[in-house]
């Protein structure tokens, strides 16, 4: 048998009730005796390694896949697979649904797409301590398991406060260094940077290299928002492979794109400095979620952080321009949400440029004045090809990037958007490649144990599926519609998502690789 940790911190509060749901399900084994057994027949097993599909049964004993094979049907569950496939549950490597999981745990919008386990605290962002959204989550179990990295930017901002917009000098590393040591050891998987957001911005790659040794040795794993994906891509791509060589950790490059207009079509150059470090033994791997925009804050745009008319005229020109700009939320002015820049501007008659400028600076000013003043955005700034090449390198796999509540419709359909467009429509993956790029290649990016293949002895994530109409439906008009074909999801052996609805399951595990 697989062990699967519990959900747990040693806590006063956190043991109590441990104790006390380890006696109601002693109480329950004693009823039921036996684990419960499910039989999956005659169903087309994409086992998640890229081999081809096979026409076979399954069991499912407990929280484990039993046997593989041809096998008659025993006092048990029994489904008929026929024309469906089954594969392991889809881990979404870069996600922030965790923004709601406590008071959403079915998470429908993951659920509807066969995701059964997101890995968050991503770009440089996460709890402090990362055991308070173990425990958290010990008390408030949700439907699919998750994994958190600890954030550097999290980290930096503990230790500098609101001195961030320097360098850190040697006694600042050594402390960010002793809280991370902490984190990685008391449930953290790794280490994330968001290098193109504050307070990240102002590390310099020695910082990052020191940080990212202590995770070496820790035998964790380093992801990375870069610090530019579009003026000086080509550079922060040097500056990961440079933390891979220096530290020799495995690096995860979160969302690659090439998010400017100039640098559409250069695909293949990102691709050629990627196999070439891979080529030197160095364990660099990526994801990528499906869509031409992006969601992220308008200062983003700017890496200076000089709010200059020109810098404004560069980012609407080359980054995304205003009709490709959608305002996600807006706090000082709330009626902009879900209008692009362009009609904002056309309301204020002024210019996209002073329009952009102005909602900046009133932002910021709301910030400082501690009321409000948060943002985002949806930034239209991607080429299909590039997404198509990106996709296709075979170390980069599928993630979300999204939440259940932004109006990004990454958040409910990245996954099954892959099958309708990128099976069904271009052709440019197999059913097994796109199967593969969201299981067995996270198992082996992420280094996970009993989870990302269908074998004798994993652990029962899965998801049975319809080939032919597995689609998403949301879009920025209905960034929350849920995504059709997943007839069934399993975590941990227990059905969570029957009949495009939660089964009110929630057998969520934390994970740590
Ligand atoms: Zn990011």
């Amino acid at each position: 048998m697989i062990q699967i940790k519990p959900m747990r911190s040693p806590t006063t509060l956190g043991l109590a009730l441990s104790l006390t749901i380890f006696v109601i399900s002693c109480t329950n084994i004693q009823n039921q005796e036996v684990p419960s057994t499910l039989l999956i027949e005659n169903v087309i097993l994409i086992d998640g390694t890229g081999s081809n599909r096979q026409i076979t049964d399954v069991r499912i004993v407990g929280n484990q896949i039993d046997t593989i094979g041809n096998l008659d049907p025993d006092d048990e569950e029994i489904i008929d697979g026929t024309g469906l496939i089954l594969s392991p549950g889809f881990i979404d490597t870069h996600s922030h649904h965790d923004r709601n999981l406590l008071e959403n745990p079915d998470a429908l919008a993951l659920l509807s797409q066969g995701v059964t386990t997101i890995i968050v605290g991503q770009d440089g962002g996460s709890n402090l301590p990362v055991v308070d959204l173990k425990e958290a989550l010990w008390i408030t179990p949700s439907s699919v398991n998750l994994g958190s990295y600890v954030g550097h930017g999290t980290i930096r901002r503990e230790i500098m406060g609101v001195d961030y917009m320097r360098p850190a000098n040697p006694n600042e590393i050594e402390a960010m260094g002793a809280l991370l040591s902490r984190e990685l050891k008391t449930g953290a998987m790794g280490f994330s940077t968001g290098l193109e957001y504050d307070p990240g911005i102002y590390s310099t790659t020695s910082e990052v290299i020191s940080l990212a040794r202590i995770t070496a040795e820790h035998g964790k794993r380093y992801s990375s928002h870069m610090r530019s994906e579009d003026r000086d891509l080509f550079g922060a791509i040097e500056e990961a492979i440079s933390i891979a060589r220096q530290t020799g950790i495995p690096v995860h490059i979160s969302h690659i794109k090439l998010a400017m207009k100039s640098l559409w079509g250069r695909a293949d150059e990102v691709l050629k400095l990627l196999n070439m470090a891979r080529g030197e033994g160095l364990q660099i791997t990526a994801d990528l979620y499906p869509y031409e925009y992006w969601q992220s804050t308008m200062t983003v745009l700017f890496p200076d952080r000089l709010f200059t008319r020109e810098a404004a005229e560069f980012a609407l020109e080359e980054l995304a321009p205003p009709e490709g700009i959608l305002i996600d939320r807006y706090e000082p002015n709330p009626s902009y949400e879900g209008l692009t820049l362009a009609q904002i501007s056309q309301i204020r008659d002024a210019d996209p440029v002073t329009t952009y400028l102005d909602l900046i600076a009133k932002s910021q000013t709301a910030k400082e004045a501690g009321s409000g003043g948060g943002e985002s955005i949806i930034g239209t700034s991607m080429a299909t090809k590039d997404i198509t090449t990106l996709l296709k390198w075979p170390f980069t796999n599928v993630a979300s990037d999204g939440s259940s509540t932004s109006r990004h419709p990454r958040g409910y359909g990245s996954f099954p958007k892959i099958f309708r467009k990128y099976v069904r429509e271009t052709g440019d993956l197999s059913l097994e490649e796109a199967v593969y790029k969201m299981t067995g290649l996270v198992k082996k990016s992420l280094g996970l144990k009993g989870r990302g293949t269908l074998e004798v002895g994993s652990v029962a994530d899965m998801v049975l599926f319809h080939p032919d109409n597995m689609a998403d439906k949301a879009t920025q008009q209905t960034p929350q519609a849920l995504s059709i074909g997943v007839v069934g999801v399993w975590v941990n052996g227990m059905r969570v998502y029957e009949d495009g609805m939660s089964t009110g399951a929630h057998p969520g595990q934390w994970i740590e690789g």
